[in-house]
């Protein structure tokens, strides 16, 4: 479960408010679209979920866990709870598929049984099982970020959270990441997905919450997918 209640983040040399009293409930196992303009306070959402920057106001609980709380030797056990995905894939352009995917374990201790364990069921679930030796610049930007999920994925986090994951995709492309991305939500992930891409809402019966100013001013379930 992640609370967030009345939320409030005013950054350190800033006046305005750039979330202002946001509260959601977000069920485990949800899967939740996060919309709104350039500014709305998106990002600054998602750093807070991932202790990049604190609330000025009002609480965060995941998972029963307090975000006042935590101390800072606990935030890598907490990020390892949460994978997180971005626009640009941020692989390594020298490390193959498989070398990508088993660095993000290596960082995290892992020995090297597990990695030999988890790196294939990652790549298999991305279905990406034939490109395991290929290298970024030989997929395309689909692939890519499938790497890029696979990736978030390996600690099997509680939360995926895929800030406009789309965002340099082609149609075909962005298709097959969103599947993706429901797929892993159909695997019991709880995943957070913000888009820019109407095409993406409409396609999808889920919950859309949309953010304005630093505020929640919808938060419906969308029904009638095209
Ligand atoms: P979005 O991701 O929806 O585009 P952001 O969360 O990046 O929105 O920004 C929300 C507001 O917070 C904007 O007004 C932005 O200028 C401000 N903001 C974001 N980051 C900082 C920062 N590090 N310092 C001061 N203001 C910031």
């Amino acid at each position: 479960m992640i609370l967030i209640d009345r939320v409030t983040k005013i950054y350190d040399k800033g006046t305005q408010r750039s979330l202002d009293g946001v509260t959601l409930h977000i069920k485990p196992g949800e899967f939740v679209i996060l919309i709104g303009a350039s500014g709305a306070g998106k990002s600054t959402l998602l750093k807070l979920l991932t202790r990049e920057i604190f609330q000025t106001s009002g609480k965060i609980v995941i998972g029963g866990l307090d975000y006042d709380d935590i101390m800072s030797s606990e935030v890598p056990a907490l990020r390892r709870r949460i994978g997180t995905v971005f626009q640009d894939f941020k692989l390594l352009p020298n490390r193959t598929v498989y070398e990508n995917i088993a660095f993000a374990l290596e960082i995290s201790g892992a020995s090297n049984k597990e990695i030999q364990a988890i790196v294939p069921r990652m790549i298999e679930l991305v279905g990406l099982s034939g490109r395991r030796d290929q290298f970024p610049d030989q997929l395309s930007g689909g692939e890519q970020q499938r790497v890029a999920i696979a990736r978030a994925m390996v600690r099997n986090p509680k939360i995926l959270i895929a800030d406009e994951p789309t965002g340099n995709l082609d149609s075909k492309n962005s298709a097959e990441v969103i599947a993706l991305l429901e797929k892993i939500n159909q695997h019991g992930t709880t995943v957070m997905l913000v888009t820019h891409d109407v095409n993406i809402v409409k396609a999808l019966e889920k919950r859309v919450i949309t953010l304005e100013h630093g505020k929640v001013t919808s938060d419906t379930m969308r029904k009638g997918a095209v």
